[in-house]
């Protein structure tokens, strides 16, 4: 059984620890570092690290740390997987297999980052089909599954 409160407390952790780079407090360097650690403790404690970015898969790019304006588009990670087709014939670790060689730490993608980062890894017709159907903007935010 996994440990469900490790990740909504880091997810709370991470949410401060964006707020402060968004501040100007650190780099984006020092913050990637502070979360990549954050999400290392969830892992060790059974936890599931997709708990502790349910907030900043609506609030930051996992790429660039960019903090996402009020109506742009993005594209979140568990949506894209949703537009995948028998036709696509990718396997499960597509969306990892390509994020392990970058910077991303995240659950969504600022649409240049993805774009940047997916330009020579998915057919122009996937791609399209991932914009069109898995973006969303920061009014989607379902929220998180914890309440405290
Ligand atoms: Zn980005």
């Amino acid at each position: 059984m996994s440990n469900h409160e490790i990740g909504h407390v880091m997810d709370i952790a991470i949410k401060g620890i964006l707020d402060l780079y968004d501040e100007g407090a650190f780099s984006a360097a020092t913050a990637r570092k502070l979360i990549k650690t954050n999400l290392r403790l969830v892992a060790g404690y059974d936890g599931n690290t997709y708990e502790a970015l349910e907030t900043m898969a609506y609030t930051h790019c996992g790429n660039c740390l960019k903090k996402y304006a009020q109506g742009e588009k993005f594209i979140v990670e568990a949506e894209a997987h949703d537009c995948i087709t028998p036709e696509d014939k990718l396997d499960r670790t597509w969306w990892d297999n390509v994020t392990d060689k970058t910077e991303y730490i995240g659950a969504s993608l600022c649409m240049d980052c993805f774009q940047k980062i997916f330009k020579d890894a998915l057919p122009e017709a996937t791609k399209e089909r991932i914009m069109k159907e898995a973006s969303r903007t920061s009014e989607d935010n379902p929220g998180t599954s914890y309440l405290w």
